[in-house]
């Protein structure tokens, strides 16, 4: 599996698509200081489902659309979709490409797609679950992040070395499972009342 392409769309300071095609190996993006370099990982941790606007640089989830410049009016939606290689079929699904594609406009509603086809973020995550990509799984490493690690306390460390062993994404389900569970519980307590009440 590896990175085939990334396309932006009124992401950040891409107000027109910008469509960038990596081969296996190494990729370096270089350019000159504001130019968008950062604005690119952005995007990719932003199609992977980042929810926290802080962690993309911003104030608001918003302020990944593209605002406007000198030359041209803001956008209202930006679009960002990454298309990854699956030949070697490491993400669990049949198709030898897939492309995950996440959109969002300025009243705040936003979209997911795998391969063109709406989807949840959950059914996102549920597809890279043992690829080693994902919003929390450290593949992107931004500017400061290797001082924070350093600095980290030894439960953050911890975290951080249960994700790298594929450990977390079975904690993540047990959570998951769990929040399922209490609230089945609930409906239950709930069924039982009306019972009650009828009976
Ligand atoms: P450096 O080398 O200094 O780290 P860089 O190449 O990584 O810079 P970025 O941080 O990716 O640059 O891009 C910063 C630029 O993106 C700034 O000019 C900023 O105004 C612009 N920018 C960020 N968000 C938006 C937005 N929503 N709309 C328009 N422009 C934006």
């Amino acid at each position: 599996m590896y990175l085939k392409s990334l396309t932006l769309k009124g992401f950040k300071s891409f107000a027109d698509r910008a469509h960038m095609v990596f081969e296996p190996g190494l990729a370096v993006i270089v350019g000159p200081n504001g130019s968008g370099k950062s604005n690119i990982s952005d995007a990719i941790l932003w199609v992977l489902g980042e929810q926290s606007a802080r962690q993309l640089r911003g104030q608001a989830m918003e302020d990944v659309i593209f605002s406007g410049s000198s030359a041209r009016q803001q956008v209202g939606v930006a679009e960002v979709t990454l298309v990854l290689d699956n030949a070697d079929h490491v993400l669990p699904v049949e198709f030898e490409e897939v492309a995950i594609t996440r959109r969002m406009y300025r009243s705040g509603e936003s979209e997911y797609l795998i391969n063109s086809s709406p989807c949840r973020l959950m059914d996102i995550q549920d597809v890279l679950h043992d690829s080693g990509l994902g919003k929390d799984t450290h593949s992107i490493i931004s500017q400061g992040k290797l001082d924070a690690i350093l600095q980290s306390r030894p439960e953050e460390r911890r975290a951080l070395i249960e994700e790298a062993a594929g450990i977390a994404k079975h904690k993540r389900r047990r959570e998951r499972s769990q929040r399922k569970i209490a609230s089945m519980d609930e409906h239950l307590k709930r069924a039982h009342d009306i019972r009650r009440e009828i009976a």
